[in-house]
């Protein structure tokens, strides 16, 4: 197999898969679809959980 399967981005409103190193980020550092343009952020779950860093995998 490939080591070349690094970080997808999957869109989940058009269903694009992108490498991670090839797709935009917004200011706040999160994915942004290069098709649609849906942005990846958290925005519908307000955890009060810690920051996590969307380069953490
Ligand atoms: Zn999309």
């Amino acid at each position: 197999m490939s080591t070349e399967n690094a970080a997808t981005f999957d869109c989940p409103d058009c269903d694009v898969r992108a490498p991670s190193t090839s797709v935009p980020y917004d200011s706040l550092g999160y994915v942004v679809c290069p098709v649609c343009g849906y942005a990846a952020t958290p925005a519908l779950e307000r955890s009060s959980s810690a920051e996590r860093s969307p380069a953490g995998d």
